[in-house]
């Protein structure tokens, strides 16, 4: 069953009837006011939807009634909450627009298909009716690429895939399945899991976000060590064009030419709409070992997991976290308690092993057969113990996997209380990392400091390594700040410049898993090139010649 709309924020995260697990916590809201340099937090509550009123729906009657046609009354929606949910996706830049009650990019209507013939046919009468046309999975883009921007087209609609979830067929021996793309995580997983199969592709908005959507932005989830990206997952894909059906199919392996496929992942909807694909399978892991390690700096902890994925071992996940990083979670975890007798007397056994206040917290999680998964975890403690790192035991991973996708859900009780949190992350190879991660953690800093809202106050600056690989990492930043009341989408583009300027300057992609969207866009074609960049628009042209899809994403 789709999840119900209704059931989610339309201006925030998750479940509508999640509850705030910070509520009355006043001892944690002084400690964080302390951290951000704030005498205390402000009271920043959102719009209430019923407040806010929204532009006119354009769509003419005669396509909404043509529309409807194809997909059924029932699945052409353009009542105030479908068009407010479909307004925009889930970044920081998307919600302070969302609890300000701006609602200007609302689409006209969304449109819920539920085969790839009628996706193939409302994307017709959209190139013939001039209508733009927004894909949208679950919509927690972070990087503006569901905003429902019409471009020159006076109507747009916005294509909700969450009817598209069958999974259609699993071929066990092949380890493959074919599923719609509208599947959410949670359901694709448990399908398999039936089977003994898993994806293995968990981002942390698994339970909010679509198969489509991680295939179209390219994305990498939290075990992408073990499991793969999109791009190492993904075996074939349908994508319903303007022109038509663009089918790559699937091999395990081809000389046929350049790789179409590629054309798909990452293609953010501006070439069309993914209705189906193909995925290459694991068996469900027999056993899992996650566990923690402390580390006396970035750099040793980095050094370990550069030799984790040099000398080839399968972890499924190694995330380590900068000394801030660190220090930040263990004194959220504690704000306002004492330190406890244990605490002290762990902190007293740390010391004596050189792990001082700058210690680096890494949890490493291994998955699969049974020997494996013992070997190597013994394996990568013997690199961390080398590198000087103390093994904190399995406690640590057990915490981290019972919250992995909890974090998310703070970030609103922070936007009530006058704070700003926002996160961005690049890669980069092994020998540019460092240079990298300090020139960002810098620019963010100062750009923190220079856009505050009074004097002394500042931001806190927290990093950890998500992804590894053989040549290289990723870096992904937190960054909680005071905002500039009135001020604070300026704000936002002051931060998010000089941090995106830190990252192509010093070497980093400036995207590793959240794609370009909107908010990317003032860097992809230094990223890409010129010629990079004809080459995008020439197929853009080949199978959208009208421009109809998903305007201002992807391509500037
Ligand atoms: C709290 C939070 C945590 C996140 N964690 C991660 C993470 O760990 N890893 C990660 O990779 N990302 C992460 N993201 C980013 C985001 O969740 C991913 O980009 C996600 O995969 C998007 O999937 P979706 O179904 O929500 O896509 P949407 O947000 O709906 O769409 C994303 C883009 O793909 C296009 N699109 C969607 N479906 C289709 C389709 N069927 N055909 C063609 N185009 C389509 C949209 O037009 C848009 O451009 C996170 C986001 C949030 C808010």
């Amino acid at each position: 069953m789709a999840i119900e709309r209704g059931k989610i924020r339309w201006n925030g995260w998750g479940w509508s009837a999640h509850k705030d697990t910070l509520a009355g916590r006043e001892e944690v809201w002084s400690w964080l006011a302390e951290e951000v340099g704030m005498p205390s937090l402000l009271a920043t509550p959102a719009r209430k939807l019923e407040d806010i009123e929204l532009p006119k729906p354009q769509l003419a009657a005669d396509a909404r009634a043509r529309l409807a046609a194809i997909v059924g009354e029932e699945n052409v929606r353009d009542d105030k909450n479908e068009r407010a949910f479909h307004a925009l996706g889930r970044s920081y830049h998307d919600l302070l627009r969302l609890r300000a009650g701006d609602l200007s990019q609302a689409p006209d209507a969304a449109i819920y298909p539920r085969a790839t013939e009628e996706v193939l046919a409302l994307l017709s009468l959209a190139a013939e009716r001039d209508i733009a046309v927004v894909p949208y999975g679950g919509g927690t883009s972070v990087v503006g690429g569901v905003s429902a921007n019409r471009g020159p087209f006076a109507s747009v609609v916005t294509v909700d895939l969450s009817l598209m979830e069958s999974v259609i067929e699993i071929d066990a021996p092949s380890r493959l399945a074919t599923a719609q793309a509208g599947v959410y995580g949670p359901a694709l997983e448990n399908a398999l899991e039936a089977k003994g199969l898993t994806l293995g592709h968990f981002p942390q908005s698994f339970e909010f976000s679509t198969l489509g959507g991680w295939i179209a932005h390219r994305g990498a989830g939290q075990s992408s060590s073990g499991y793969g990206r999109a791009d190492d997952w993904l075996a074939g894909a349908k994508l319903a064009t303007p022109r038509g059906l663009f089918d790559t199919q699937s091999f395990p392996a081809s000389s046929a030419g350049p790789d179409l496929l590629s054309l798909v992942l990452g293609s953010e909807g501006i070439f069309g709409i993914v209705t189906e694909a193909t995925l290459r399978l694991h068996a469900a892991p027999a056993a899992s070992d996650y566990r923690g390690y402390l580390f006396r700096d970035f750099a040793s902890g980095a050094a370990a997991i550069r030799s984790a994925a040099q000398e080839g071992v399968p972890a499924t996940m190694l995330r380590l976290s900068d000394g801030e990083e660190t220090r930040f979670y263990r004194a959220f975890a504690r704000a306002g308690q004492r330190a406890s007798i244990k605490a002290r007397l762990e902190q007293a056994y740390l010391d004596a092993r050189g792990i001082g206040p700058g210690a680096c917290a890494l949890i490493a999680g291994f998955e699969g057969e049974k020997s494996i998964v013992g070997a190597a975890s013994s394996y990568f403690t013997q690199i961390a113990r080398r590198l000087g790192a103390v093994p904190l035991g399995r406690g640590q991973g057990r915490r981290w996997l019972a919250g992995r996708f909890h974090g998310p859900y703070l970030r609103d009780p922070m936007m009530d209380r006058g704070l700003g949190v926002d996160t961005l992350e690049t890669a980069a190879s092994w020998s540019k990392l460092d240079a990298l991660y300090t020139a960002v953690r810098t620019a963010l800093d100062n750009a923190m400091r220079e856009t505050a809202p009074r004097p002394g106050a500042h931001g806190v600056v927290l990093c950890h390594i998500s992804h590894s690989y053989r040549d290289g990492a990723s870096l992904y930043f937190t960054y909680i700040f005071p905002r500039a009341l009135g001020g604070e989408i300026a704000q936002w583009q002051a931060i998010k410049k000089a941090a995106s300027d830190a990252i192509v300057a010093h070497g980093g992609t400036i995207s590793h898993h959240h794609g370009v969207g909107e908010d990317h866009l003032a860097w992809i074609a230094q990223e890409k090139g010129c010629l990079g960049i004809d080459v995008l628009r020439a197929v853009k042209a080949a199978l959208d010649p009208k421009g109809i899809m998903n305007p201002g994403k992807l391509i500037p």
